[in-house]
């Protein structure tokens, strides 16, 4: 059988008849596949270890019929210092699940993204930067790779520059923020008649609108400059990171078009959601 090697992470993991597993792997040579783990949920085994998500290994692999097969797993990082921590795992797990999501997308730059996801982990596997913050700047680093970066510079709709004085709210659904006198005249619009619209008249819908606040702005502006979090000693700054990672989250999953199941688990620590 054909086998080939790859340098893989593991995103997400699957049962498997009575003791495999399969594996979602997202490696820098193919992107986003999927493999067998022969017997990885018989206790003890050597593959059960290096089978746990988030595990980054090199595989050897056999092309199979209708499922390729690991052969053999030689473990290159396994961050144990995120079982530790429960936030920081869960936050390790969204990045698995994103990345199940839209891995995909990213295959024809699947080596910078391998290596970005395995700096992200590792970052949240180091205790000192804040978990919050590091997945907020992760969070739009992805939709960076996806071309789905958000417009934090000028008016989604009128192109005017943003500031402290005129932003409004985030739209989902355009990808970025309206200012103020935008928001006001196409809400109204949607109020009127569409008969009333003249024919060349813009439609312009915000239907999918979240207020953001200045300091929520500032705190995405901050994260996408890869700069390091304001002082998060201060309650109303860390509640600012808190919402701008929320709005985030939002605009994620309607990129995403369905839920995504790991922030439940965030949630229910209470951190988010
Ligand atoms: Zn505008």
């Amino acid at each position: 059988m054909p086998t080939y090697t790859v340098n893989a992470i593991n995103v997400g993991s699957f049962n498997l008849g009575e003791s495999d597993k399969l594996l979602t792997l997202f490696t820098a040579e193919r992107g986003l596949i999927k493999a067998v783990a022969k017997g990885a949920r018989k206790p003890g085994s050597k593959i059960a270890g290096r089978a746990e998500v988030l595990n980054i290994n090199r595989l050897l692999v056999s092309t199979g019929r209708s499922l390729d097969i690991i052969t053999q797993a030689e473990g290159i990082e396994n961050f144990s210092r995120l079982r530790h921590d429960l936030l920081r795992l869960s936050y390790s797990l969204y990045y698995a699940e994103l990345t199940q999501i839209f891995g995909q997308g990213l295959s024809e730059e699947s080596l910078s993204y391998f290596d970005f996801l395995a700096e992200s982990l590792q970052k949240q596997a180091e205790a000192d930067d804040d978990s919050t913050w590091l997945c907020l700047k992760f969070e739009l680093a992805l939709m960076q790779f996806l071309g789905y970066f958000p417009e934090l510079t000028y008016c989604i709709i009128c192109r005017q520059i943003l500031t402290d004085m005129n932003l409004s709210v985030f739209d989902k659904e355009l990808g970025g923020i309206a200012c103020q006198q935008c928001h006001q005249t196409h809400t109204h619009s949607l109020v009127k008649e569409r008969s009333n619209l003249n024919a060349d008249e813009e439609y312009i819908q915000l239907t999918a609108a979240i207020q953001i606040t200045p300091k929520v702005w500032k705190n995405l502006v901050l994260a996408s400059q890869g700069l390091e979090a304001p002082d998060l000693g201060v309650q109303a700054i860390r509640q600012s990171v808190t919402a701008a990672q929320r709005l985030l989250e939002k605009y994620i999953e309607h990129r995403a078009s369905r839920k995504v199941k790991s922030l439940e688990m965030l949630a229910a620590i209470g951190f988010t959601g």
